[in-house]
């Protein structure tokens, strides 16, 4: 019985063994580690997704796996694409992957000025052939070459390009209060504002403005006013009409360059939005308001209520307008804080964050 036993236990060890021993010989290798992968990497590829298996699967050996996998900001999904971007192009790791997570990764050439450009606050890579036509063009030196890319993103975005009134697009009134009217976007002639109420005497002349504009108008006017200060609208809605005439009664008198300057065209003025007002103190005029307290007041608090200064000092190059610190333009608390804080023109802001 007991020899028997030992037997059977012989056999079993015996099968076990040719089993194992067969298993050994006649499993097919990993085809992974076959294309040369480590088991170091092997690893890593099993936590991949399918995808990205089948991908590594059909390619050749790509020796950086491991360190696009530990790289940072490294998104699993772009896998292929870093893999075949770093291929094409032979950029670093931290440049493809910069280039691939932003969807830059559609252009012919990336030569250094590309991606200076790319790396830009505010660029905008739809623009990038005419950044680089602009840059081609310049003539100003700079300091530093993020100067200059900075100097030509601002331009560009803000359509300087071209010269002023040779666009010629309209306004996009969808874009309601983040509507832009400049050099570049005109309104009809007869496009006239919804919403047009009558300012009453207290807040300025008698004239209309529009009337969510007016209402953050009146709680701005009341917040100076706890202050100890007085805001008077000079000058709200122009209909094309009254831009038509006062336009031209200062070609009449100053010629067109120099009225270029001041007053726009009919159809380009923001006055016609009905979103846009001068203002000063009762106390004070246009040469005067510059120096009051209101002045200082509103440099600091327009934003609040939603207002910005729309055409600041050493920014006539991107307005097409001379500094005017009368001239308030309604484009919501949102809008008018980013602006408050970045600095921003409106037609920068506008082609960043609203086209
Ligand atoms: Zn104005």
């Amino acid at each position: 019985m007991k020899k028997l036993l030992v037997g059977f236990m012989i056999c079993i060890i015996g099968f076990l063994g040719i089993w194992l021993g067969f298993h050994y010989f006649m499993k097919k290798p990993n085809p992974y580690l076959k294309k040369g992968y480590t088991d170091q990497e092997l690893a890593r590829i099993e936590q991949l997704s399918e995808e990205n298996q089948a991908y590594l699967l059909e390619a050749d050996y790509y020796p950086n796996l491991l360190s696009y996998l530990d790289a940072e900001g490294m998104q699993e999904e772009l896998l292929k694409d870093y893999i075949l971007f770093e291929q094409l192009y032979g950029l670093g790791i931290e440049e493809t992957i910069f280039i691939v997570n932003h969807h830059y990764n559609d252009v012919a050439s990336y030569d250094e000025n590309t991606i200076a450009l790319m790396h830009g606050t505010y660029y905008i890579h739809e623009y990038l052939e005419r950044y680089l036509k602009y840059e081609n063009n310049l003539t100003i030196t700079f300091d530093s070459q993020e100067a200059m890319r900075d100097y030509v993103i601002t331009a560009v975005n803000s359509n300087l390009d071209y010269a002023f009134y040779t666009l010629d697009e309209s306004a996009n009134l969808e874009k309601q209060y983040l509507l832009l009217v400049n050099k570049y976007y005109k309104l009809s002639e007869d496009y006239v504002p919804e919403n047009l109420v009558t300012i009453a005497s207290t807040y300025g002349a008698s004239l209309l403005l529009e009337s969510t504009v007016y209402e953050q108008y009146k709680l701005m006017w009341s917040a100076a006013k706890q202050e100890g200060l007085s805001l008077y609208i000079r000058s709200p809605y122009r209909s094309y009409r009254t831009q038509q005439t006062l336009y031209n009664r200062y070609v009449a008198a100053d010629g067109k360059a120099v009225a270029d300057t001041y007053s726009a065209r009919p159809g380009y003025s923001e006055h016609q939005t009905g979103l846009a007002f001068d203002v000063t103190s009762p106390s004070t005029n246009f040469d005067t308001f510059e120096y009051s307290q209101e002045f200082e007041w509103l440099k600091n608090n327009a934003h609040k209520y939603g207002f910005i200064l729309r055409y600041p000092k050493g920014k006539e190059y991107i307005t097409g307008y001379m500094y005017e610190p009368w001239h308030y333009r309604y484009v919501g608390v949102e809008a008018a804080t980013k602006i408050y804080e970045t600095g921003l023109t409106y037609e920068e802001y506008y082609a960043y964050y609203v086209r």
